[in-house]
């Protein structure tokens, strides 16, 4: 019979792997508390719409990366692609209109079908979060500060890059869109398939496009800078005063737009140069329709979210498990005494690591192999004495110690 294998673009994680993933977590937790933001989490399955009105019907995302599937009640679901529409749809089923401001933080799976490739997978890892009510830069130049002192605190191969954009509000874009549309009509013969298609409905995603043609062609159009209206500019100018008074490094990367249909003003993405091609580690925006867009009473909102995959890759350390204790018998009678020694040190609290059968050597071999930070032996000798030998593997000492005074000596 045929091996199972995992689906393309999902993996396994082993515990080395996973004991990655939960430190990026956990560290993205740490520093959401400390800027004042709360957990939230919402299903990993939302109904269609929440994504289509959202995220807009012309996203990559929306029109060939949906994980979209009919349930047995005939309900149309999707596989949260990403987790901001959640969070906004939570804000508005869940009646926290009135808590604003309002800070929430997230993590877990998303789902997009993608082409797999290093750092890109069909199932991945964010931890985001999303500032709902502040329609002021101050509340975006926060969130990219907290960005930055994650990424910092990480300490990741590699240097990292802040780009930054703003795209305006919905006037100075609907301007723009025209004044490009009508630029990209001129050249329609070098655009890519794919751009031809967004050149109706959203060509400003044709500015961020791969295609070696198309950025030939965008080179030379007009900026959307030049579009913006009094209002957007002024925001922009905010939220870089804002970065300059902090002394955050940036770049303004015109071409950065993020291809959501939710964001307006503030774009912005963190790029390393440690994972090839796949280079994004942290991206977000202002979306002040979002919520509106939903159904729900109009509500300015910011965030980010970052790809805990691509960030644990580029962790110059892997992170470590609390090191254990190693119980160690030797003999039928010790072997007895070890399940209730075991007993004791994990009531105390001490992590311990039993390796269950085989010889002194054998049962050596695995404390060092698991990192043990001491192996606590027992033979018929010690039992009869009441104490236990214990031998400290980083050093290779090894010191006689009563029972009674062995948890006191574990714990210290
Ligand atoms: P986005 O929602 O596309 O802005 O993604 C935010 C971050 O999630 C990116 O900067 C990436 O680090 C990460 N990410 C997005 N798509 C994937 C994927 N298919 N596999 C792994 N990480 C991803």
């Amino acid at each position: 019979m045929a091996q199972i294998q995992p689906l393309r673009g999902t993996r396994d994680l082993l515990p080395e792997e996973c004991r990655k993933i939960r430190h990026v977590e956990a560290r993205a937790l740490a520093i959401a508390k400390l800027y004042g933001f709360e957990e939230i989490e919402t299903p990993m399955m939302e109904p269609v719409a929440v994504f289509k009105r959202s995220l807009g019907d012309t996203s990559d995302i929306v029109s060939k990366q949906m994980y979209l599937f009919k349930d047995l009640g005939g309900d149309e679901i999707v596989l949260r692609p990403e987790g901001t529409a959640g969070v906004a749809r939570a804000f508005i089923s869940e009646g926290l209109t009135q808590n604003l401001p309002l800070k929430l933080f997230y993590r877990g799976p998303m789902f997009r079908y993608e082409r797999p490739q290093k750092g890109r997978y069909r199932q991945f890892y964010q931890v985001g979060v999303e500032l709902l009510g502040v329609d002021k830069p101050q509340a975006d130049v926060e969130l990219i500060a907290m960005a930055q002192q994650f990424l910092g605190e990480l300490k990741l191969q590699g240097d990292i890059r802040l780009h930054l954009n703003t795209i305006g509000d919905a006037e100075s874009r609907a301007t723009y869109r025209d004044r490009l549309r009508h630029y990209l009509e001129t050249r329609k013969s070098e655009l890519s398939q794919d751009s031809l298609t967004r050149l109706e409905r959203n060509p400003l995603r044709i500015l961020d496009s791969k295609d070696e043609g198309d950025k030939r062609v965008v080179a030379d159009a007009p900026s959307l800078a030049e579009s913006l209206n009094d209002l957007s500019r002024a925001f922009f100018d905010g939220v870089q005063e804002g970065l300059s008074t902090l002394g955050i490094p940036y770049f303004v990367d015109p071409l950065l737009v993020r291809g959501l249909d939710y964001y307006c003003h503030t774009v912005f993405e963190f790029t390393t140069n440690a994972l090839g091609s796949q280079n994004a580690v942290l991206g977000g925006g202002r979306y002040d329709n979002l919520i509106s867009d939903l159904g729900g009473p109009k509500t300015p909102g910011v965030g980010w979210a970052s790809g805990v995959d691509r960030l644990s890759l580029m962790l110059q350390e892997t992170p470590k498990d609390v090191a254990p204790v190693a119980v160690v018998p030797l003999g039928d009678e010790a072997e007895k005494e070890a399940v209730k020694l075991t007993h004791e040190l994990r009531a105390a609290g001490i992590a311990v690591d039993v390796g269950y059968s085989g010889n002194m050597g054998k049962r050596m071999k695995r404390a060092d192999k698991i990192g043990a930070r001491c192996a606590v032996i027992l033979g018929s000798e010690e039992l009869a004495k009441g104490i236990v030998q214990v031998k400290w593997l980083g050093t290779g000492t090894q010191e006689q110690i009563n029972r009674s005074e062995l948890i006191g000596k574990l714990r210290t």
